[in-house]
């Protein structure tokens, strides 16, 4: 069985930038339905249920046909949430403090630049996904997914994500998803978004 993972801080603690209706609403009823769907589809393939939810992402060909959709939706909805929760923070953390800061100048030129571009997959995202900054091939990129994909599943090592579903902003920001990724650089987590970009470079660098 899987099971909903608590906030690492208090549904208030984003405010004003994520309300807390939101944050109740999006945890507490969206990402717990991901999480118990994937718990009913796996209800006859527990051995699958030992292994972590990335684990199983990252190949969907093994996954037996019967509920690989399954897996794909809604373990890729409980996986891209708890990842979500993570890289949020209320701290107004900096990246300037960070490796990350300098890798990203390397890569999009400078830390605004790379705003730019990620506002820009955000918005062009049809319908329901998400934008991601991604490792991939030892080389930031920045992605989008729709739906619930992840991009694990496309050997991609995600280290920072947006939600841009609708139910993600609606609430607070309506139909101004431009707002709502404006704001979202000022909640972010930069101390845990680099640490998974080290864990990636560790990986590569002992295989
Ligand atoms: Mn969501």
């Amino acid at each position: 069985m899987y099971s909903l993972p608590e906030l690492p801080y208090p549904y208030d603690a984003l405010e004003p930038f994520l309300d807390e209706q939101t944050m109740h609403l999006h945890h507490d009823k969206h990402h717990a339905i991901y999480v118990n769907n994937l718990n009913k589809a796996l209800e006859n393939y527990s051995e699958l249920t030992e292994k972590t939810i990335e684990t199983l992402l990252t190949n969907l060909p093994a996954i037996p046909e019967e509920i690989r959709n399954s897996i794909r939706n809604q373990g890729g909805g409980h996986a891209n949430h708890s990842f979500f929760w993570k890289i949020l923070a209320a701290n107004k953390d900096k990246i300037a403090n960070y490796e990350i800061s300098y890798v990203i100048e390397k890569n999009f030129t400078s830390v605004e630049k790379f705003k730019e571009k990620f506002k820009t997959v955000a918005l062009s995202q049809f319908g329901s996904g998400w934008a991601w900054l991604v490792v991939d091939d030892g080389k930031l990129k920045i992605t989008s997914t729709a739906n619930q994909d992840s991009p694990l599943s496309i050997g991609q090592m995600p280290i920072l994500c947006l939600d841009v579903w609708e139910h993600a902003y609606y609430l607070k920001y309506r139909n101004l998803r431009a707002d709502y990724i404006d704001t979202f650089w000022k909640i972010i987590n930069w101390q845990k978004v680099n640490e998974f970009y080290m864990a990636t470079h560790q990986i590569k660098k002992s295989s």
